[in-house]
């Protein structure tokens, strides 16, 4: 018999740490009794120790869920009988009297405004003494309601009882022999929720104090019929008079004594159940039989939500199962994934192409500080294209030229600006791959990311920069050129030209579509060329005769002739115009025989040497910033990420990685709950049927 209703009390136990739907819970037996109807009394003695808190002030102001555990003898050697508090973490106490101090002071530290708590105390007895039963002692709302409190306090305390008498739970009324049934403010109590008397079972203490035919007449039960009927007990506990380790034995001493004193009417040939021992055997067959009957119904709706857990697991999921861990390590290896995959645009060659159109615009800025502003440019082209100049004739003005334009180019920083570059391709690289999934769900992850990459970049870009400025220095002094090398240079800077022609050409468009056509547009330009030319001779004017000034003459209508957005339009195109007449004279020497001859023309064709400059500048950068900063990068990072994301995270810290993500999060949930059924019906609720178990255990017993 014990088996099946401990069995019982674990699944109950694990159902309701699965859900709270009602449909899984289990019933269990409620005391309730007014004060000195004996109630203490009667739960000591089914326990066998006085544990309960005493004294007239004393009223319980928390549930008590009482759990006793049978634990049979093991080597013939009887087993230790202790009380355990799990929520308090107190271990073993085998000192009854602490139980009751410890109760004691859990009911104190309940605030005296408050009254009562719904906080229940877990207190669990194991005891060879003990069946496996549950019961709930209750603030005795009956004492409190008759004593003079405010009206709320009464509803707090009566809402609480209600919800804890409710079914399936068993009620156990207490009520003394020597107290009008009618009277008994534990079965009014009952009366209210099961008004039939199908889930209440009486308890008539002080037995002892009622004239024997009285007291059999009430267990009898005429009066006031309860389905389960009614135990009486005699269990007078007359306080330190008895030896409490003796409790049990002392109560049952009263109960034989007295019972046996009656037997023609409490006998074994009357069907009225008394005694301790009865009460206990008639506990357990109650509330077994009740756990049974809510199997039935409970093995269904298990099963009902095994099967929907299961289903969904298998339509959503695939019957995939995963886990915290395996959900971490894939994101890390992921992330090492894509981070592999990006590296891919910071191969040599594609890094020696951004640092070279980098240093494309730099030549450009060169060319137009240098020779596009100065006025004697078009004699460079003129030189260029007269065959009869060799190149050693040519004025040393372009030779000096074309030094400076190369150690503009060359000193320009080189070394820190393409290892800048770089080194920002990989942060913006690194942000791209923190801002996207599954990063938008660990946004503490994605910050860590974020920071040991900038770590491990600012570590090297100083000695990357270093290292390359070192490298480039020679051509800081003087540039060789191969004739092959000439003439990729030269080709690339035709390919440059052409590329800013026909930017300046769009631009010019653009203005001309802006001011309204192109004769608009000389109109505008030939105005603001008579504008220049003024201006030129009025400075003339003021150089060589700076006393008589006459500025009045200068106001004339003329100026508000056109809108001077009109007029900066024009200016833009005059300066379009003329940097196009330059860029075709530059593209008509580039593509020259001469041009074309090789190296030994470098001064007449300044666009072609420069251009092979910035190849090797990128070349040789890009070189060392591959070894400096992108090998050790590259290298480094992944381990990073195994030292900083991953080994860093101890379980509880994987686990809320892993629940950050939304999807993961459902995942888990569902494949708990649906493990959690498995479990429960695997192990447990596969029972033969309840009923059966339930007729067999009877007739074993
Ligand atoms: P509670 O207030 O309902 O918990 O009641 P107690 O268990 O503290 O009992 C109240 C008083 O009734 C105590 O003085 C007990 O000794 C006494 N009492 C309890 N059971 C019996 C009994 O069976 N016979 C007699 N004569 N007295 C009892």
């Amino acid at each position: 018999l014990m088996n099946l209703t401990r069995k019982l009390i674990e699944i109950r136990t694990m159902l309701i740490s699965i859900d709270q739907s009602d449909a899984l819970k289990l019933p269990s037996i409620v005391v309730i009794g007014s004060q000195s109807s004996g109630k203490s009394s009667v739960l000591e003695a089914i326990v066998g120790h006085e544990f309960l808190p005493k004294g007239n002030n004393m009223v319980t102001r928390r549930p008590i869920e009482l759990t006793l555990i049978h634990t049979p003898a093991e080597n013939g050697k009887p087993a230790e009988e202790y009380g355990e508090f799990p929520a308090l973490g107190l271990g073993k106490i085998t000192d009854f009297s602490v139980i009751q101090r410890t109760l004691t002071d859990l009911n104190m530290a309940v605030p005296a405004s408050e009254a009562v708590s719904p906080e229940p105390i877990d207190l669990r007895i194991y005891s060879p003494h003990v069946p496996d039963l549950t019961l709930i002692d209750l603030p005795g709302y009956i004492q409190i309601a008759s004593m003079d409190q405010p009206e709320s306090l009464k509803e707090k305390i009566a809402a609480l009882c209600e919800r804890y008498i409710r079914e399936p739970n068993i009620i156990l009324a207490v009520c003394a022999a020597d107290v009008d049934l009618a009277n008994s403010p534990a079965l009014r109590a009952s009366r209210k929720v099961d008004p039939l008397g199908l889930r209440t079972i009486g308890v008539i203490t002080k037995m002892d104090l009622v004239p024997p035919e009285q007291g059999a007449a009430i267990l009898a039960g005429n009066r006031y019929p309860l389905h389960l009927g009614y135990v009486g007990v005699v269990c007078k506990s007359a306080g330190k008079k008895i030896n409490k380790d003796r409790l049990g034995t002392v109560a049952r001493r009263n109960e034989e004594d007295y019972f046996g004193a009656h037997r023609e009417l409490f006998g074994s040939q009357s069907s009225l159940m008394v005694g301790t021992d009865t009460l206990r055997r008639r506990l357990m067959e109650v509330l077994e039989s009740s756990m049974a009957a809510s199997l039935h119904g409970i093995t269904n709706a298990v099963q009902l939500e095994l099967e929907e857990a299961q289903y969904q697991f298998k339509v959503q999921y695939n019957d995939r199962r995963i886990s915290a861990e395996s959900y971490v390590a894939e994101t890390m290896d992921l992330l090492k994934a894509r981070f592999k995959e990006y590296t891919a645009e910071f191969r040599k060659p594609q890094v020696r192409a951004k640092l070279k159109a980098m240093l494309e615009e730099r030549v450009m800025d060169v060319l137009e500080q240098l020779y596009w502003t100065d006025k004697r440019a078009p004699e460079l082209s003129a030189i260029g294209a007269d065959p009869r100049v060799k190149p050693e004739d040519v004025e040393p003005y372009w030779r000096y030229k074309l030094d400076a334009a190369a150690s503009l180019l060359t000193k320009s920083g080189v070394g820190r600006d393409s290892t800048l570059l770089v080194a920002d391709g990989l942060r913006a690289l690194i942000e791209s791959i923190a801002q996207g999934e599954p990063f938008t769900f660990h946004p503490r992850a994605a910050e860590r990311l974020v920071q040991f990459s900038h770590m491990l970049l600012r570590e090297r870009i100083g000695v990357t920069s270093d290292q390359v400025e070192n490298c480039i220095k020679p051509y800081k002094f003087e540039v060789e050129v191969e004739p092959r090398e000439w003439e990729v240079g030269r080709a690339e800077a035709v390919q440059l030209f052409e590329r800013e022609m026909k930017l300046c050409e769009e631009k010019l468009k653009e203005i001309k579509s802006r001011v309204g056509g192109s004769r608009r547009l000389n109109n505008l330009i030939g105005y603001v060329r008579e504008l220049e030319e003024r201006e030129r001779e009025k400075q003339q004017r003021r150089l060589t005769a700076s006393e008589e000034e006459e500025p009045a003459a200068d106001l004339n209508g003329d100026d508000y002739r056109y809108p001077p957005g009109q007029i900066l339009d024009a200016r833009h195109a005059l300066l379009y115009s003329d940097r196009i007449g330059i860029l075709k004279l530059r593209l008509a020497a580039l593509k020259s025989k001469r041009c074309k001859a090789g190296p030994e023309n470098d001064v007449l064709c300044p666009e072609a040497f420069l251009n092979v400059v910035a190849d090797k500048l990128a070349y040789t950068a890009a070189m060392f910033i591959n070894i400096e900063l992108l090998d050790h990068f590259f290298y480094q990072f992944p381990r990073e990420i195994d030292s900083r994301l991953l080994y860093d995270l101890d379980r509880k810290e994987i686990v809320e990685f892993a629940r950050e993500n939304p999807i993961i999060r459902k995942h888990l949930d569902l494949q708990e709950r649906k493990d959690k059924l498995e479990e429960s019906t695997v192990g447990h609720l596969s029972l033969p049927t309840p009923s059966t178990t339930i007729t067999r255990a009877l007739f074993v017993s």
